[in-house]
């Protein structure tokens, strides 16, 4: 059933500024609509429980791709087209760009964001996959002033995370330390587009003189957030890529995630597709 229009107020303000005062006058009244490509869905379905929103799309404090010599700096407004189309992002990012073009159609691609995505906190989200491997931290703003947090550990539940009412999520920022690595995406689903993830897989990783030195593994849709690997990561730091390194790596990762039943796939499924791709993974080390 859809919802009742005039039940829900948007307010657009003209400033960063304004918008924060905003928020911080009544904590929790206001929510942040960005694109509302998630918000939308809800309002249609008759599933939108918030009324007062707050339109930040035309904050241009929270748009632009910012390149220093050590980061890349991405406005929390930044959609998938914006990441497709920045070659910094292509060159050093690739898994962002890859979870980008695989958002969507290009329709969601020019209107959904990445502080969307992240604030969403779908725990089959494509974007966190990469932003995690990546090593991204995000910055939070509010009228007391900034804060930067890794974005590893700011999901700390289903739909849970380290943000405050009056609290907009403004940047990105990911370190520029992925040149010479080897970059992996997949993103597995039931079709090759518009459709939800059943398993997100993305990992980074180097070798030096046959053993691996870096890895970086995450995994989405297999446990209520992304989940970062860090035992299995920790089980291929300085081994050899080959096959007993693959079992022991298949056996930490199968600990590590918790997939369930549901609408779109099995735990079964989701847990021998996670392992498959790690072995993959680790077969692009040996080159
Ligand atoms: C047809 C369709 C296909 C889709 N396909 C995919 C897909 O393949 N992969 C995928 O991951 N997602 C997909 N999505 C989901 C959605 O497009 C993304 O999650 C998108 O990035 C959300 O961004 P948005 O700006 O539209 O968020 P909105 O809908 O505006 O907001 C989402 C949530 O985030 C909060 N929020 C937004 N921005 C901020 C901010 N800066 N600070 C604090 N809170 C904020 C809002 O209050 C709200 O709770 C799809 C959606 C649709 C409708």
């Amino acid at each position: 059933m859809r919802s009742y229009i005039p039940d829900f107020q948007l307010t657009t303000p003209s400033s960063l500024a304004g918008a924060l005062s905003l928020l911080a006058d009544e904590p929790g009244v206001w929510k942040p609509f960005a694109g509302g490509t998630d918000l939308m869905v809800l309002l249609e379905a008759g599933k939108l429980t918030h009324r007062n929103y707050v339109n930040i799309w035309n904050l241009n404090e929270l748009r632009g791709i910012d390149v220093t010599d050590s980061h890349v700096t991405l406005g929390a407004l930044t959609t998938y087209t914006d990441v497709q189309e920045n070659q910094t992002l292509r060159n050093e990012f690739p898994m962002l760009c890859q979870a980008a073009g695989e958002t969507g159609g290009l329709a969601i691609q020019n209107r959904g964001t990445l502080g969307g995505n992240i604030v969403n906190a779908s725990p089959a989200a494509d974007s966190p996959p990469a932003l995690l491997a990546y090593d991204a931290e995000v910055e939070l703003v509010s009228t007391r002033g900034s804060r930067w947090l890794p974005y590893h550990g700011f999901h700390t539940g289903y739909k849970q995370m380290s943000i405050r009412p009056d609290e907009l999520l403004s940047r990105i920022r990911l370190p520029r330390n992925t040149i010479g690595a080897k970059h992996y995406y997949r993103k597995v689903g039931t079709r090759k587009a518009q459709a939800i993830s059943k398993v997100c897989f993305a990992a980074l990783g180097r070798t030096n003189n046959g053993l691996v030195d870096d890895v970086r593994i995450v995994v989405g849709s297999v446990a209520p957030i992304v989940v970062r690997c860090l035992q299995t990561e920790n089980a291929l730091l300085g081994q050899q890529p080959d096959s007993t390194t693959v079992k022991s790596a298949q056996a930490s990762l199968l600990r590590e995630i918790s997939p369930i039943d549901d609408i779109r796939s099995t735990a079964n499924y989701r847990l021998q597709v996670a392992a498959n791709l790690l072995a993959d993974f680790i077969a692009t080390l040996k080159s």
